[in-house]
This record gives C-alpha cells, structure tokens and sequence, in this order.
C-alpha cells in the first residue's frame, strides 16, 4: 500500500475535467480533497490525501502528469529520531496508515515512511518527541 498526501496544480483548461475521479475509477485508489481552490487565473489546486496499492498509486500519479498535471508531495515530511524512540508502541496505535507498526516477537516499532500521509498524529502523541515534521518539496517522480 502507498498513501501520501499530494500538491496537484492543474492548468487552466484542465479544471474542469474529472481527472481525480479517475483515479478512483480507473485505477482503484482512494482519495480524500484536503484542500480544494480555483485561482483568479483559473489554474486549480487540490491537495489530495492518495491512497492504494504501490502499483495503481505510481499509475495514478503517471496518468495525471501525462494529462498535464503538476504532482508534488506534501511541504513537510515526518522522520524519527532513533536515539529518542523508547519503542513504547505509543504512535501505532494512532498512525492511520499503518506506517508505523510492532514488529514481533522482538516488539520492535519500526517506522515505514513510505507509507507516512504527514498527519503528524504520531507527533504528538509520542511521548519523548521521537516524531519530527521536517520541510520537504519535492516533485514526486
Ligand atoms: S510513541 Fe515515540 S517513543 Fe513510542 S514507539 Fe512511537 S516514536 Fe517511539
Ligand atoms: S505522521 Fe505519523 S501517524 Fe501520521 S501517517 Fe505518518 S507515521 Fe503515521
């Protein structure tokens, strides 16, 4: 499973058309519109919360970048300082995206941050401020 949360900036002529629709119909992923607005310009932003499996999400994103889409992911992403981390489990009982999970017997937490949506649930939940919100921005591919 790949989620993250996505920056897409659409042209002037492309506002209009249901390309996010599309990726739920034509390629099985899920979404959630964190953030939607239309420029004085007319370009369209639309901040995307992209869920599904590895595969479909990378032709997801494919398919909007051949339509013309701009597909960055989100300003901030979210690293563990592995000095600070107690593996006290904490963070996986909140992360939505299984990113963070216990690896048995050894209950080890292990941190996946590919699967991470920057939701920062975990970051304030941890109780030793292991989870950090770091800048990021980066094109996608
Ligand atoms: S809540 Fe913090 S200390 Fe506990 S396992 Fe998660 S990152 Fe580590
Ligand atoms: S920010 Fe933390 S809780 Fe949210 S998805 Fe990433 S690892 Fe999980």
């Amino acid at each position: 499973m790949r989620s993250k949360i996505l920056i897409l900036r659409f042209p002037e002529d492309l506002t209009h058309k249901a390309l996010v629709c599309n990726l739920a119909k034509e390629y099985g992923l899920t979404f959630a519109i964190l953030h939607a607005e239309i420029f004085p310009r007319k370009e369209g932003l639309l901040v995307l919360d992209l869920s599904g499996p590895a595969s479909s999400f990378d032709e997801g994103v494919k398919y909007l970048k051949e339509m013309g889409v701009s597909v960055k992911t989100a300003a901030q992403e979210i690293t563990r300082d592995e000095k600070l981390c107690i593996h006290c489990g904490a963070c996986t009982g909140v992360c939505p995206t299984q990113a963070l999970y216990i690896r048995r017997p050894e209950m080890y937490v292990c941190f996946d941050q590919e699967k991470c949506s920057v939701c920062e649930l975990c970051v304030v939940t941890c109780p030793v401020k292991a989870m950090i919100v770091s800048p990021k921005n980066e094109n996608f591919f």
